[in-house]
């Protein structure tokens, strides 16, 4: 049996119950096989796969909070600081009740290669709870985030583990956690990132993952003859990433007519309106459904088992930017039988592996969340080093440095590609890239 597929085995032998772990496992190693084969000999010896599949350490802990009836609940908290080769554990806090320790391990170890990409010096790592801040006021919001950080301020820290915002985890909630750890440690440092801009917060830090979404894809599409100008783009999700996105398709020219949100979705075939989108979405907490009462080009599709999705819209460009598989066979053929020509992940692993591989196989341009939504993460290493520098720099300079970030994630990514014989599989090229880096410094650092 070849060492990948020994490890995958193991994988799933020595971490039941997680499908969504092994599917980025599966996914990660298949890609890497010509690189692991042409190395195997050093990779088994010093059980390099083994070491990167298992995290360095895993904290699950008890979280306490009073309700506003008095009432104590108990949410389950978790951080898994997967790699810390080439620099502090870095990833964001999921608070969504689906959250286990499958999902937070899939996201850990997807974070590893992301970061890598970068080319910033930040580890893997990422957490969460099974706390749902959807219809908490802000009291119990602040409760569960004092509790959360009462256990986790002593495994993180400004060069130890720098976690940041995720899906239920925005600026009201860091900032809730960043009081809590300055008061427990009488520290003021960069301890996490997607902080407000009075109290250490990069500009552009909000907008990064939309932005840096659109950066990529249009370099990618430039790349190939393409211009991302005039295109029609369908959008998942309507929340940080999303809104970011449909701007900044709007602001290089392109039409976005879709968003949705977990109870259904809007397709608005005069474009978006993103100020309208915002004002439901960040002002109000609301659901899309007040968009469509606003807006008489918008038609309002309720989530339901069988209804179309998104996905079954006519469009040029799908940029799914919602939550984990939510992009599926069915939508892939759907995308692929309406000329869509390119889908960038702006959420993490949106797109289902059958979906994954019937997109690739039918010509379609595909690059991973790992690569497409890195602009988050790349803003928040830059955070950090405003953090340090005691400075803060232009929305500008931010976003001047996220923009050249992204193309050169695109380069990387295509070049691994290219010269591992995979020209155009960014899939494949975005894991090469990232996982070299990251195995050269394991490998250098001996066995630890
Ligand atoms: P938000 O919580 O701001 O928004 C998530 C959006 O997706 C909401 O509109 C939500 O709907 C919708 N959604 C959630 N679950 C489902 C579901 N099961 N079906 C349909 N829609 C759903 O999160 P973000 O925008 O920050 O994150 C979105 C994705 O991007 C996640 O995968 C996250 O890990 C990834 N990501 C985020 C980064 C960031 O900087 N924010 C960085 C890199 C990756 P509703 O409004 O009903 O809750």
């Amino acid at each position: 049996m070849s060492y990948v597929d020994e490890v995958i085995n193991l994988v799933v032998e020595k971490n039941p119950a997680q499908p969504e772990f092994h599917q980025a496992i599966k996914e990660v190693l298949e890609s890497l096989r010509v690189v692991i084969e042409a190395n195997e000999e050093a990779y088994r010896r010093d059980a390099l796969l083994e070491r990167i599949v298992n995290p360095e350490r895993q904290i699950i802990f008890r979280v306490p909070w009073v309700d506003d009836n008095g009432q104590v609940q108990v949410n389950t908290g978790y951080r898994v600081q997967f790699n810390s080769a080439i620099g502090p554990y870095k990833g964001g806090i999921r608070l969504h009740p689906s959250v286990n320790i499958g999902i937070i391990k899939f996201l850990g170890f997807e974070q590893i290669f992301k970061n890598s990409l970068t080319g910033l010096p930040i580890g893997g790592g990422k957490g969460g709870s099974d706390f749902d801040p959807k219809g908490k006021s802000d009291r119990e919001v602040m409760a569960f985030c004092q509790s959360f950080m009462n256990e986790l301020y002593r495994h993180i820290g400004a060069d130890t583990d720098v976690p940041a915002g995720d899906i239920g985890t925005g600026a009201r909630e860091i900032g809730y956690m960043y009081g809590q750890y300055k008061k427990i440690r009488n520290i003021y440092e960069g301890v996490l990132t997607g902080k407000g801009l009075s109290y250490g917060g990069s500009l552009a830090r909000t907008q990064a993952t939309g932005y840096g979404l659109l950066y990529i894809t249009a370099e990618m599409l430039k790349c190939n003859g393409s211009d991302i100008a005039g295109k029609t783009v369908a959008v998942s999700g309507a929340g940080n990433v999303a809104i970011y996105a449909i701007q900044k398709a709007q602001q290089l020219g392109a039409k976005p007519v879709t968003c949705s949100d977990s109870t259904g979705w809007i397709y608005d075939p005069e474009g978006i309106d993103v100020e309208l989108l915002r004002e439901v979405k960040e002002v109000k907490r609301a659901r899309l459904t007040e968009y469509a009462a606003a807006r008489p080009s918008a038609q309002y599709t309720e989530k339901k088992e069988g209804a179309p999705s998104v996905w079954s819209v006519k469009v040029d460009i799908a940029l799914p930017c919602a939550t984990q598989n939510e992009l599926h066979l069915d939508d892939a053929k759907a995308l692929v039988a309406n000329g869509c020509m390119a889908v960038c992940e702006g959420a993490n692993m949106p797109t289902t592996m059958e979906a994954t591989e019937y997109l690739q196989a039918n010509g379609v341009w595909f690059v991973p969340g790992k690569a497409a939504n890195a602009g988050g993460v790349a803003t928040s290493a830059l955070e950090m080093s405003q953090n340090s520098e005691r400075l803060s720099w232009s929305f500008e300079e931010v976003d001047g440095k996220l923009q050249n970030i992204m193309v050169n994630i695109f380069h990387n990514l295509d070049d691994a590609a290219k010269k591992y014989g995979m020209e155009g599989n960014y899939v494949a090229g975005a894991n090469i890239a990232g996982f070299l880096k990251v195995a050269e410094a394991m490998t250098a650092q001996g066995i630890v």
